[in-house]
């Protein structure tokens, strides 16, 4: 956090240094990119990601989308536009924070990214891989979760509505939401990502979207006056 003097963000151990949130899954035939957020820069050219098929909006926060200028190198390497998947509402907040890209008066060039957007509206195929789309409750929004196969992305959710629980069974692998100890309006806290992870029952579930607050871990020294 900027400004910041505690523990976390003086840390010089590397798992306290945390982008944006964002991932990159990659199957057999399809890479697919979840969210274009402010480092995507960094991070493309940190894991050398080199191809996207799709990419997979959860919501229109700015920390999920404001790197979407950085698609454009993807556009000049795969020579296309790229596919973008979101909700109604994600896909309107796109078209309104980035109106130069989607106002027909822009003069056209390598300036704009090339962006062909697709409302979801179910399950869907993105390149050859079937993606579920899993609602979820951010605070009042409802937002997009993804599942591939035996893998679930649940990033900013404090609630998990009824429907979605049985889009979550079997699950090998679940990244969940744990933005902190105490709660929050629109995301899970620790405690509630805990029950969240049990009811799901993932194989092996990962917390994500931590903010600075310490978590606790083998070796901690706290000293307390
Ligand atoms: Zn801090
Ligand atoms: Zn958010
Ligand atoms: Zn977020």
């Amino acid at each position: 956090m900027i400004g910041c003097d505690c523990a976390t963000c003086r840390s010089r151990d590397a798992h306290d240094r945390r982008l944006r949130p964002s991932i990159f899954i990659q199957t057999a035939d399809t890479n697919l990119l979840v969210d274009a957020d402010p480092d995507l820069r960094a991070q493309a050219l940190a894991h050398d990601i080199r191809r996207l098929d799709a990419i997979l909006f959860t919501h229109g926060h700015a920390d999920h989308i404001l790197g979407m200028d950085d698609l454009r190198r993807f556009n000049a390497m795969q020579k296309g536009p790229l596919a973008c998947f979101g909700d109604a509402h994600t896909l309107d907040d796109i078209r309104h924070t980035f109106g130069y890209v989607f106002d027909p008066a822009t003069p056209k060039g390598g300036g704009l990214p090339r962006l062909e957007l697709f409302r979801i509206m179910g399950a869907f195929c993105a390149g050859r891989t079937e993606v579920t789309p899993v609602p979820l409750w951010h605070g009042k929004r409802a937002i997009l979760g993804y599942r591939v196969g035996a893998f679930a992305y649940l990033t900013d959710c404090s609630r998990i509505p009824d429907e979605s629980w049985p889009l979550l069974g079997g699950l090998e692998v679940l990244v969940l939401d744990a933005l902190r100890e105490r709660p929050h309006p629109t995301h899970f806290s620790l405690d509630e990502a805990s029950d969240a992870a049990s009811r799901v029952g993932a194989r092996q579930t990962y917390f994500t979207h931590m903010c600075h607050d310490p978590l606790a871990y083998d070796g901690l020294v706290i000293h307390v006056q």
